[in-house]
């Protein structure tokens, strides 16, 4: 115990530093959804989320979006709890044969005009859970698809980029 508590003290630092962020450009980045959403919308965007069976890596750069670091809300980005309340529908992970079902009235809850954005490579096409028995596959097996945003995970300040081109191009 001892000896542990000496090489906690004496060691350096192992984990690397975190990458400072652009504040500049995420609040940048924030204002242009909001902007485009109010040209679009008339309003600002609700985004309800939905986790079809992800292994929660995506859900992370989602809720920090929301996080006191973050702070999107003060740009009128906002989650919203029900699907009736929601513009878009953020989908994560690949659909669970579990889940298609929920999604799918989710997706019919969601009142029109809606817009589904399918987030991380394992909503495009399953990902890495690709193949399991559980999966039913990317979320477009279950419903339509608007914009896919790969990566695994997206960072934030490419989810609000993908919600730009979502909103520039939306019909
Ligand atoms: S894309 Fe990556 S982080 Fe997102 S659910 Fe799949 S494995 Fe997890």
């Amino acid at each position: 115990m001892r000896r542990t508590l000496f090489e906690n003290i004496t060691q350096r630092v192992l984990t690397e530093p975190a990458p400072a962020p652009d504040e500049a450009a995420l609040a940048e980045l924030a204002k242009s959804v909001d902007r485009a959403a109010r040209a679009k919308l008339g309003r600002s965007l609700s985004i309800r989320q939905v986790d079809a069976g992800s292994c929660n890596g995506c859900e992370l750069e989602i809720h920090a979006l929301n996080n006191a670091f973050y702070d999107l809300e003060r740009f009128g980005l906002r989650f919203v709890a029900s699907p009736r309340h929601a513009d878009v529908l953020m989908v994560t992970g690949p659909v669970t044969k579990n889940m298609r079902e929920a999604l799918l009235r989710t997706y019919n809850a969601t009142p029109d005009p809606k817009w589904v954005v399918a987030v991380g490579t394992c909503a495009v096409d399953g990902g890495i859970f690709a193949g399991s028995y559980a999966v039913a596959g990317g979320v477009e097996e279950a419903i339509p698809v608007d914009l896919h945003i790969r990566g695994c995970p997206p960072s934030p300040a490419e989810l609000l980029q993908g919600l730009i081109a979502l909103l520039e191009h939306a019909r």
